[in-house]
């Protein structure tokens, strides 16, 4: 276990969440109405308690879409405001730091390509001192659990006691399904290692395609993360950056609607065995029924069969052997002799009834 790190709940960021927190917004805000609209239309679905959105986009090549800066951090408060949500976005330098803070962004968190560089955090680190705001960081895009470490604790020593990390898959060289392959081991381990610190996956990044985020939430869940990040835009498909993974609000809605919490999974499950097994119990009493009817059926012929012949229906001698036999029986299935008694007391009762029916009616016919 790591001593240096001691993160405070979830529950103490006081942004209100039901099972697990759920993030969402677009990969980047391109427009004060693309924000807002997002933000709308996220807020519907009455599951998502914080907005991300990117104002500065780290892009791995040159000339793509860089995020609109500034700006932007405004048009999200604003959006957050009008629906009543915190919001988020990353900071990779100390002056990201001081303009999110200035436009009053409730939570920040440090992306996957600044968590691998120690000159990018320390700086950022150090422009956290003395600041009260929940810090969400971000896996390094290696697979590096001491570096992931080792960013938390830089954030740390500058005062930061609302920390969570986010778990946003590891670049791999070989083609997977993933476009930042999970390694799942390494947010177990840092867990292991960190038992206190609340963890985030981000699905979007992981999967890097809308059609996975699904499978790839419900494993999150499954491990017991404490919240998911997951990218949404109201028109994914024209999107600035990250167009294939991103889910339309109501897209997002769904893909919650149909995650299961442990909880849940475990009540299914019990659920399931209880129906399985109450069927198994439906089947063994019908053909209980179906048994007893066949051996009062039985038992009637033999009425008919002692009254044409001048035999007692009563016959106590036989009775008492067939009971004595049955006790034995029933011990060597395992079954209670008082039990087994009872029972038979009432089958030889109703036997009896239906021998003398079947004797004072020689048609056989049923009662
Ligand atoms: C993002 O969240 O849009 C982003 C750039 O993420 P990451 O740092 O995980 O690549
Ligand atoms: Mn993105």
């Amino acid at each position: 276990m790591s001593d240096a790190i001691k993160a405070e709940k979830l529950t103490s960021w006081g942004i209100p969440f039901d099972e697990y927190l759920v993030v969402s917004g677009p990969c980047s805000a391109e427009s004060e109405e693309q924000v807002l609209a997002t933000a709308k239309g996220l807020a519907e679905l009455g599951r998502v308690n914080m907005l991300r959105a990117g104002i500065w986009k780290p892009r791995t090549r040159p000339g793509s879409f860089e995020g609109v800066g500034k700006e932007g951090l405004y048009w999200l408060k604003q959006a957050g405001k009008e629906v009543g949500l915190p919001v988020t976005c990353e900071v990779a330098t100390p002056q990201h730091v001081e303009e999110a803070l200035e436009a009053g962004i409730d939570v920040l968190w440090i992306g996957a390509r600044t968590t691998v560089n120690p000159f990018s955090v320390q700086p950022i680190a150090d422009a956290l001192k003395g600041v009260d705001i929940p810090v969400m960081v971000k896996n390094p895009i290696n697979p590096d659990i001491e570096l992931w470490l080792g960013a938390l604790e830089r954030v740390q020593t500058s005062g930061i006691t609302k920390l969570a990390a986010i778990h946003r898959g590891f670049t791999a060289y070989k083609k997977s399904r993933f476009r930042n392959k999970p390694n799942w081991k390494i947010p177990i381990e840092l867990r292991r290692r960190v038992p206190s610190l609340p963890i985030i996956c981000d699905p979007s990044h992981i999967c890097g395609t809308r059609a996975l985020i699904q499978e790839v939430a419900q494993t999150a869940l499954d491990l017991t993360f404490d919240g998911l990040m997951i990218e949404s835009h109201i028109d994914p498909d024209s999107a600035l950056s990250d167009a294939k993974q991103q889910l339309k609000p109501k897209a997002l809605g769904k893909v919650l609607a149909a995650l299961q919490t442990k909880k849940e999974k475990a009540g299914s499950e019990q659920a399931a065995y209880l129906d399985n097994m109450r069927g198994i119990l439906d089947q063994i009493d019908t053909a209980l029924l179906g048994l007893i009817r066949q051996r009062m059926d039985v038992s009637r012929s033999i009425g008919a069969f002692k009254k044409a012949n001048g035999i007692s229906v009563y016959q106590p001698k036989r009775w008492k052997q067939t009971l004595q036999q049955r006790i034995r029986q029933g011990k060597e299935l395992g079954l209670d002799e008082d039990f087994v008694l009872r029972v038979y007391q009432y089958v030889h009762e109703e036997s009896i009834r239906h021998q003398e029916s079947g004797a004072s009616d020689l048609t056989g016919e049923r009662d």
